[in-house]
């Protein structure tokens, strides 16, 4: 593979690298894609001071929730969409560089609104695993490390000479505290190095700890929003919930889990403008590994997957362990209360982000956000439903509407598929190349169907 640029002193977005069987990361001729033929080398996809860049010819779904356009073109400049629609009606600017993708299928970049970095592998590491498998921003809710220095310096993927990775927002230490004035300092330290979100856990992991107290919670709530920094809950049962959001929670983390949700949740979801992120993946990661699921031998995981943790989850003491295991046959359970009560949350009007709470040990990033929009679908959602709860939704829910539509004025940042994931949301798995600000992030070989 050739990596460097025809001319020397050109810039190189893409770094020369090495990836999985079947992934080709690095600086790929794009124009190879184009079905005019033309040079076998081209440019990579900058597009900084550059001229524009114009993708030309896919069905582009741009996830304001309107119909996907049909041979559209979408002209991307210094990182943003500068124009979109069809080809009738946004023309190719005069010496913009042209990009055929034609037959394929354009969305946003998916937006995971409740995951992890860091837990195990650097967060550069993950935020690029991530954005190889299209997931091109990630909210990172609690537990990084080093969260002052190793985060602060991957917000922003889009600049030029950074390696290419999604968009990160960080919670960093989950605030925890037997009274208000503990758990305050937690807050006032977190607000200081620059946090997005506060994060607090209110559960008592079916019945094994303490549950944060609603006066220490509150007092929390309270902090947050003094920082001007929203309030993101972990929670499992239903009363914790509506507590939280009388208690002016900005975002549910979690499903309720213990029993169906009723109207009045429902009503303070909506009347609060809270979203609601239902990390169906989270359970199934509790019970799943109690033998060697079948997606252990799926080539899209396999091709990109952090061998340390595959041998982790393939332990046989470690699956005995599992199998024995009291509380992963009560979250098996609680996995279907959770797929209802997406759905019953969805139809009543609730706004739903896409989260997977993927990081931990055997949550494996970028794969389980693809299986975590099945689910969706599994429990009812149309794959409309929940590619905009991956896309235009979890921006909203995130505080990004610069993210998660393809609008005049928004960052670039989308994926190319093969196969329309609105058709069957199995096709996500078929993303081909993935763009954050307008730069590519990765090229993959097909890998994915
Ligand atoms: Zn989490």
């Amino acid at each position: 593979m050739d990596t460097r640029h025809p001319s020397d002193d050109a810039p190189t977005t893409l770094p020369a690298r090495g990836g999985p069987a079947g992934l080709l990361f690095g600086v790929l001729p794009l124009l190879a894609l184009t079905a005019c033929g033309g040079p076998e080398e081209g440019d990579p996809p900058v597009t900084g001071m550059e001229p524009p860049t114009a993708f030309v010819g896919a069905t582009l779904w741009d996830g304001t929730g309107t119909a996907a356009i049909e041979n559209a073109v979408m002209v991307v400049r210094g990182g943003r969409v500068q124009a979109i629609g069809s080809a009738d009606e946004v023309a190719v600017p005069e010496g913009a560089t042209e990009v055929r993708l034609d037959g394929r299928f354009v969305t946003p970049g998916l937006i995971n609104a409740h995951g992890h970095v860091g837990g195990i592998n650097p967060p550069r590491s993950d935020l690029e695993r991530y954005a190889r498998f299209g997931i091109t921003t990630v909210n990172s809710l609690g537990g990084e490390p080093d969260a002052a220095e190793s985060l602060r310096d991957v917000h922003g993927p889009e600049q030029e000479g950074e390696s290419p990775r999604s968009r990160l927002l960080m919670a960093s230490t989950v605030v925890t505290g037997d009274t208000p004035e503990e758990a305050i300092a937690v807050v006032d330290a977190n607000a200081a190095l620059g946090v997005d979100y506060i994060k607090i856990r209110v559960d008592d992991n079916l019945g094994a700890t303490r549950k944060m107290a609603p006066d220490v919670y509150r007092a929390v709530i309270e902090a947050a929003h003094r920082h001007g920094l929203p309030l993101a809950a972990h929670l499992f049962y239903l009363d914790d919930a509506k507590d939280l959001l009388r208690s002016a929670a900005d975002l549910v983390a979690h499903s309720v889990r213990d029993r169906p949700v009723d109207q009045e949740l429902a009503d303070l979801l909506v009347q609060n403008d809270v979203c609601y992120v239902p990390t169906l993946m989270r359970e199934a990661s509790t019970f799943v590994y109690r033998e060697r699921p079948g997606f252990m031998g799926d080539p899209f995981l396999t091709t990109d997957v952090d061998s340390a943790q595959v041998a982790a989850v393939e332990d046989p003491e470690a699956q005995a362990r599992v199998a024995a295991s009291r509380s992963a046959a009560l979250y098996e359970e609680a996995m279907g209360v959770a797929m209802a009560n997406v759905k019953a949350l969805a139809d009543a009007g609730v706004t739903i982000a896409m989260g997977t709470d993927t990081g931990p040990l055997g949550r494996f990033q970028g794969y389980f956000e693809h299986h975590e929009l099945g689910v969706m679908v599994e429990a009812g959602l149309t794959p409309e439903q929940a590619l905009l709860s991956a896309t235009r939704d979890a921006a909203g829910c995130i505080g990004r509407p610069d993210l998660g539509t393809l609008e005049a004025g928004n960052w670039a940042d989308f994926v190319v598929f093969t196969a329309d994931p609105l058709a069957d949301i199995a096709n996500s798995r078929s993303r081909e190349l993935v763009f954050v600000g307008g730069r590519m992030v990765a090229r993959l070989d097909g890998a994915g169907m």
